[in-house]
């Protein structure tokens, strides 16, 4: 198995690093404990760059004829119902996609997943668990539970996709710093036309409130609503008929009976990992680094991890680069995870909700300012879209 990757982890993150990977002519292996692509209803919003990414492996337009293009994100004031929108559009001078693509996680990853199956450089598991993993100066080798018992396989370098509560990260027995948000997040999905409870309303809208804010997000099959919960209720009560009828008498503002078609509760964190690089062991997407899905910023970042990782390691296995340039990886993701990814994901929470440390109004007020003035409105959106982030990632050495 000369020269193979092996890739624990077929999320997003993972298939798309395994792609970036095979069609440069480099062997992946990757391994999954479940029996196929889950039916992930977490992430739902591609960002510019990534769909600029993803166009020079041929998988944008596949991917767009998939979703919803959303060029508008808003602002609105739950009480006040005052607006401001953001237009992409504004960028399309500089953005090759000058709008977020509305389309679940798990598209994609399946997507990917037919691909791998039929790629000649690659091969991907299902029902593989990775229970152990290894290195020395040669490479990495994993211990993983198949259906015919326990196999071990071995591979130049082992890249850890395998999400938030990641065995490779556990094994390596590294720090996770940052901290757990108090509150849960419940996300309910519903064929319900939310459109027609507001004006004008958008693919991609934060409602801000002191208290009661919440997220309404249009994915192809359904609405999202992304609420926070008190963290001293029950899951089962939370998800409750109650409550839930309850949350949708809040969002909509009239007591009505809503069909949902998903339920998910979530904890929240803001961490990253202290080193993505541990010599043949490689650490990207939830694996890696948390955040909380204001922006829809989490699975973006694990897959700009994907491209950065994917185009080094084929300069070192390809074209005999020094492996050096893993350490460059590591810098350059670590720095955008802290410097931007976490900032303005604690940000974006902030100005959603009365943070205690600046007041709801004034924290408006400095959002109007930004909304009206073209030069600022412009690096707002430039940062929200990711476009900041790869640039600032392309200037570390
Ligand atoms: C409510 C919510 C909304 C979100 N919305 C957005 C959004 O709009 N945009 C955005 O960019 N991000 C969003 N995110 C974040 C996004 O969902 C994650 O960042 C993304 O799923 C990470 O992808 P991943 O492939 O790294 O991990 P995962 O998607 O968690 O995939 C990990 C894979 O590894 C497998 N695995 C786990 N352990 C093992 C093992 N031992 N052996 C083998 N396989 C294993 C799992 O089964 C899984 O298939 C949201 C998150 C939440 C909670």
């Amino acid at each position: 198995m000369k020269g193979q990757i092996i890739i624990a982890g077929a999320g997003p993150v993972g298939t798309f690093v395994a792609f970036c990977l095979a069609e440069q002519g480099i062997d992946v292996l990757v391994l999954e404990s479940a029996e196929h692509c889950e039916t992930d209803m977490r992430a739902s919003t591609f960002h510019p760059p990534t769909l600029s990414y993803l166009e020079q492996l041929g998988l944008a337009k596949p991917l767009i004829n998939q979703g919803l293009k959303a060029p508008v994100f808003q602002y609105r004031i739950r009480s006040s119902k005052e607006v401001l929108d953001f237009n992409l559009g504004e960028l399309k001078d500089t953005l090759e996609f000058p709008f977020r693509l509305q389309c679940e996680q798990y598209k994609f990853a399946r997507m990917l997943a037919e691909k791998l199956e039929e790629h000649p450089h690659a091969e991907i598991l299902f029902n593989h668990e990775v229970l152990i993993v290894s290195q020395d100066d040669a490479g990495a080798s994993v211990e993983v539970n198949t259906p015919d018992g326990i196999r071990t396989y071995k591979g130049m370098y082992l890249i850890g996709a395998d999400g938030a509560n990641s065995i490779v990260r556990r094994q390596l027995g590294i720090d996770f710093s940052g901290f757990t948000y108090k509150e849960k997040f419940l996300t309910l999905s519903t064929e319900e036309k939310i459109e027609n409870y507001f004006n004008d309303l958008s693919y991609v809208n934060y409602v801000s409130d002191p208290k009661d804010w919440f997220v309404l997000l249009k994915a192809p099959s359904a609405w999202r609503i992304l609420v926070p919960i008190e963290n001293d209720i029950k899951d089962s009560d939370i998800v409750s008929d109650k409550n839930i009828n309850k949350v949708f008498q809040r969002v909509l503002g009239e007591s009505k009976k809503v069909e949902t078609i998903h339920r998910t509760i979530y904890r929240v964190h803001q961490r990253v990992v202290d080193k993505m690089m541990h010599q043949r062991i490689l650490l990207i997407g939830d694996a890696a680094h948390l955040n909380n899905p204001l922006g829809g910023l989490g699975m973006n970042s694990g897959l700009h991890d994907a491209w950065n990782l994917s185009q080094k390691l084929g300069l070192i296995i390809n074209h005999g680069h020094n492996k050096g340039l893993l350490g460059q990886f590591d810098r350059q993701r670590r720095a955008v995870m802290n410097d931007f990814i976490q900032r303005q994901t604690i940000r974006n929470k902030k100005m959603i909700e009365e943070s205690g440390e600046t007041s709801f109004e004034s924290q408006w007020d400095e959002m109007r300012v930004i909304h009206a003035n073209k030069a600022k409105r412009r690096a707002y959106m430039l940062e929200q879209s990711m476009t900041s982030s790869i640039e600032r990632e392309r200037d570390i050495v």
